[in-house]
């Protein structure tokens, strides 16, 4: 806390990871209350308000470098308590829309374990720090003040219902079903605006035991991704290998072909889109749990940047955005907005007028280029609403196209492709002329034709041989004797 302002006391609603990020930025400066309508669990435990964490969550390196910078260490408490730091694109088999990328050295990386493990680990080391405290089992029903200034929230806690808590600042960290448009419009705030592209998505889950072994050697995470180019419904699989030797396999469909929560489907539905391959590794394996399907995941922005809200208030994380998941933007936005209003703090006093609006701007262009890069996709798919494609989408289409194309052969281009993915950079990256330079001579000549599994992967997996090397730099070993250069059983 800074000598020379008077104690301050903020309040942030919501205990999830935005809530728990906003709480550790803000607690150099402030007393901090995290107010949360659900018990916090000690440890990984599920939670209703939380219901997204039974579906994979991957964190992206962009966002785990933000959330270690607010919280130094994480990344090794996350990978003592279980979760796995994982090379990109090394531990990665993924097939795009533009073919399989080859398995070339570490460009990014990415954290992978279950939601509940990845929270609980920040949970506690922000409930540890000083001057931070939490209101469990309470609901936020209002904020307090008018429409200039926010000057704290009104909860139904189990003592009391209707309770004040006062506060120089309240951030709203309440998530994609967050209130808190309705809740300035109650003071008197217009004029705040929202936008929804929606494709409809459709996400199951069920979590597997992992073969003998896979663990222990690192099994990679398999993905297969969809083709918004062609007119069909997007459908993806993905296992991702988490803590305890689980695999936890998402499938995802836009309208018209979206998953159900039928058992008995999951895997040929897995084997029924672009490569059959996650289904086969799936075949044979002992469910853990049952289908959990999410429906409405929509992508959703609230533009209450543009609003001319009351001092003493700023939102974060889903309460801002929601995107669709599968570009697991959600978490690194947060992390990432977070991290600039920590540099809005060191120069400023929290309780100051005008300090939510800043705050508020700052998070903006991070939300923003997620936004772009989520519903520039999304809106392709048939039957998505929302918006049309915006002039001259068609051109940045076919350019990110190029890229993704020369991604599959060319390690430049792969590696700036999980600079943006991994939202370690913005897309204007990709604008750089030595990347242009690349894209302009892109080309799939060469690109494998089948996943890229070692024979040993294989192995454990109980699948057969593979039909060559996993990719240029080959990490993991050649499955025969074909070289990079060989284009036998290679063309696409
Ligand atoms: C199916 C699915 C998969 C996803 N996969 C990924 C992924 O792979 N990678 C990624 O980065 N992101 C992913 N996301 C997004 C990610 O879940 C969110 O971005 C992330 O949880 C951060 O959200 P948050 O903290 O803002 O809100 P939430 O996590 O939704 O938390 C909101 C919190 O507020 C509390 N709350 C709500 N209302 C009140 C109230 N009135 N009073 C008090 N407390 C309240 C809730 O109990 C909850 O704890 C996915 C989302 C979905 C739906």
């Amino acid at each position: 806390m800074t000598q020379s302002s008077p104690p301050r006391h903020a309040v942030v609603i919501g205990g999830s990871l935005a809530g728990l990020l906003a709480a550790a930025v803000l607690a150099d400066h402030a007393t901090v209350t995290i107010i949360d309508a659900d018990p916090l669990p000690e440890g990984p435990a599920p939670r209703r308000g939380l219901p997204q964490a039974r579906h994979t969550h991957l964190l992206w390196s962009g966002g785990a470098r933000a959330i270690e910078e607010i919280l130094p260490g994480i990344t090794q408490d996350w990978t003592a308590a279980g979760a796995i730091r994982r090379s990109l694109p090394t531990d990665l088999v993924t097939k795009t829309a533009q073919g399989w990328i080859p398995r070339c050295g570490e460009k990014q990386f990415n954290i992978s374990c279950s939601r509940d493990l990845l929270d609980s680990v920040v949970r506690a080391r922000v409930t540890a720090l000083e001057g931070v405290s939490t209101l469990q089992q309470s609901r936020v029903r209002a904020l307090e003040g008018t429409a200039s200034r926010v000057v704290g929230v009104r909860v139904d806690t189990p003592q009391e219902e209707d309770r004040l808590v006062r506060a120089d600042l309240v951030v709203d960290a309440s998530g994609r079903g967050s209130r808190a448009r309705t809740w300035l419009q109650a003071l008197g705030v217009t004029g705040i605006r929202q936008a929804e592209v929606d494709s409809g998505l459709v996400y199951a889950t069920r979590i597997f035991e992992a073969p003998g072994g896979a663990h222990e050697m690192g099994f990679p995470i398999v993905n297969v991704q969809s083709d918004p180019r062609v007119p069909v419904p997007g459908q993806t699989a993905t296992i991702v290998p988490i803590e305890n030797g689980q695999w936890q396999a998402t499938l995802s469909g836009t309208r018209g072909g979206q998953p159900t929560g039928d058992p008995e489907q999951f895997i040929p539905f897995a084997k029924g889109i672009r490569d059959p391959i996650v289904g086969e590794l799936l075949e044979g394996r002992r469910p853990l749990t049952d289908v959990a399907v999410t429906q409405g995941t929509a992508n959703r922005r609230v533009y209450f940047e543009k609003a001319a809200l009351p001092d003493g208030f700023f939102a974060v994380g889903d309460s801002v955005a929601t995107f669709n998941p599968l570009y697991g933007q959600g978490m690194t936005v947060a992390a990432q907005g977070l991290l600039a209003v920590r540099t809005l703090l060191r120069a400023s006093d929290p309780a100051r007028p005008g300090f939510g609006r800043e705050a508020q701007r700052a998070i903006t262009p991070l939300v923003g280029i997620a936004w772009e890069l989520a519903t520039s996709q999304d809106i392709l798919y048939p039957g998505a609403t929302g918006m049309k494609p915006r002039a001259g989408s068609g051109l940045l289409n076919a350019y990110t196209g190029r890229l993704m194309t020369g991604a599959t052969t060319h390690e430049a281009l792969t590696a700036a492709l999980f600079k943006v993915l991994t939202m370690s950079s913005a897309p204007t990256h990709w604008l750089r002329p030595s990347v242009v330079w690349h894209v302009l001579r892109a080309s799939d000549r060469g690109a494998l034709d089948a996943p890229p599994l070692s024979d040993a992967e294989r192995a454990v997996a109980g699948l057969g041989r593979g039909a060559g090397p996993v990719g240029p730099a080959d990490p993991v070993g050649p499955a025969d004797p074909v070289g990079p250069a060989d284009p036998v059983g290679r063309a696409r």
